[in-house]
């Protein structure tokens, strides 16, 4: 492993990366913090693994150090792609570096399974980018994945609690979902408002068929669009009767758990095709 890796704060400094807000950018220099998330999903070797937003790559250089087969780096500034160059020459045929929104890019067309997605994502754009990896999460082995920790909160959430709604159950849908710590926010430069979270995500393989991610989003959508009232008048839009997925009409979205959002899903597509 390179031992003559530059200090963090000194490839900041002479490619001037000062921090900007609008690409969400709060760095991490802590090596042993870094080493702790690339780490936290299991063993690397022969993993190809995916990084969104390597910024100037504390975290890069510990995945690539915990003996990943592949990175490839998807960075949206390109202020930050002659240093992550840099690196890349000190793991020679091991870093692949890609200038772009990883919202417009499937990662899937330019790497080989097995993928891990390891990320300390930009925060206005991980909900949209989870949805994103969700729908095709079979193409992944695992994903690693930093959010603010309200959101971490609602990936995890039961049934019947505040946190609980759409993103809790499409991603426990796809995913088993493991909460793994939370990270405080002056381990940041510059600290974001919040503290944030590490959640391990194990797809199911091969993907849940027993409703389609459409009918899902659709259903959930309309169900937690007004989470305090009974669902035979939130379905209503929908023109859908909960009890067409034997729920009975005066439940509340927030109580009914994954596999009964699955049975109203497909009630839902029963109705609509009907309606063709
Ligand atoms: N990985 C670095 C670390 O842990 O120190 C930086 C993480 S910072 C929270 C988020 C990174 O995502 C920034 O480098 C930012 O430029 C990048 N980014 C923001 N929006 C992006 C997008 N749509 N596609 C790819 N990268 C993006």
């Amino acid at each position: 492993m390179p031992t003559d890796l530059p200090p963090l704060r000194d490839v900041i400094a002479r490619h001037n990366l000062g921090a900007r807000h609008s690409l969400g950018q709060h760095f991490l220099f802590d090596s042993n913090l870094c080493r702790r998330i690339a780490q936290a999903g299991g063993n690397l070797t022969d993993c190809n693994v995916i990084e969104i937003g390597p910024g100037p790559g504390g975290l890069t250089r510990a995945i690539l150090e915990s003996g990943a087969k592949s990175v490839t780096a998807i960075e949206k500034d390109s202020r930050c792609i002659a240093a992550l160059n840099e690196l890349a020459d000190h793991f020679p045929g091991r870093l692949n570096i890609i200038e772009g929104d990883a919202l417009e890019i499937d990662e899937t067309q330019l790497v080989p399974a097995p993928r891990r997605i390891i990320a300390n994502l930009p925060y206005n754009v991980a909900t949209p980018l989870l949805i994103n990896w969700l729908k095709r999460a079979d193409a992944f082995d695992g994903l690693t994945l930093m959010f603010q920790k309200e959101v971490a909160d609602r990936l995890v959430a039961k049934p019947r609690t505040k946190a609980y709604g759409r993103l809790s159950i499409i991603t426990q849908w796809m995913c088993d979902i493991r909460f793994g710590f939370n990270i405080d926010r002056r381990a940041f430069t510059p600290p974001p408002k919040v503290t944030s979270a590490v959640v391990l995500l194990t797809p199911h393989a091969p993907a849940p068929a027993d409703a389609t991610f459409a009918a899902m989003e659709t259903v959930t959508a309309a169900a937690f669009g007004q989470r305090r009232k009974m669902l035979r008048s939130s379905l209503k839009s929908l023109g859908l009767d909960p009890a067409a997925a034997d729920i009975p009409p005066t439940a509340r979205a927030e109580e009914l758990t994954v596999p009964q959002f699955c049975a109203l899903a497909r009630a839902w597509a029963e109705k609509t095709k009907d309606e063709d």
